[in-house]
């Protein structure tokens, strides 16, 4: 059978059925988790969890929809809702045009220890720790802050002391 009736055949078979929206939720679903940096292929459950619940979020869907309920969307297994799609289309318009703070943004390299997320807009200045010998550059939890951790503090106060010390002994 040539190449162009098989395909005539298959649309025809297809006509009128949910299969061409299915796939077409499938796409747009792959495509959105392209677009926030991950690989629809080997998102991990938390991931898609996040993203279940920020399209659900949109959808003001409660209780929200759940990490499998996606991964069926993106297996074909089920088809997407309305509400689902419609989702997917309104994360999508604001993921392709740039807030203006992160137009503004420069992008660093950063080592976080507090619950920092790549690609997080972080709003305050860093400074360097009050403590002369640490030499580590840090964003404050608190405006006052200046030094990094409680012990830079501690060893600053013996910095000077061993100084006076050391004065003491050249005299
Ligand atoms: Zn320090």
């Amino acid at each position: 059978m040539p190449y162009n009736e098989v395909r005539t055949m298959l649309e025809k078979q297809k006509q009128g059925q949910a299969v061409l929206i299915d796939l077409d939720g499938a796409k747009a679903l792959s495509e959105l988790i392209q677009a926030m940096g991950h690989d629809p292929a080997v998102i991990s459950v938390a991931d898609l969890q996040r993203i279940a619940e920020r399209l659900a979020a949109i959808a003001r869907k409660d209780p929200p929809w759940g990490w499998r309920y996606l991964r069926n969307v993106l297996n074909w297994k089920i088809e997407a809702s309305r509400k689902l799609m419609d989702a997917i289309m309104r994360l999508g318009a604001v993921i392709d045009e740039t807030p203006v703070e992160l137009a503004q943004s420069e992008r660093v390299t950063v080592q976080a220890l507090g619950q920092v997320r790549p690609g997080a807009l972080v709003l305050a200045d860093s400074r360097p720790c009050a403590n002369p010998l640490c030499g580590i550059e840090f964003v404050p939890r608190h405006p006052r802050q200046v030094y990094h951790a409680a012990r830079c503090r501690g060893s600053n106060h013996r910095g000077h002391k061993d100084h006076r010390d050391l004065r003491g002994v050249m005299r």
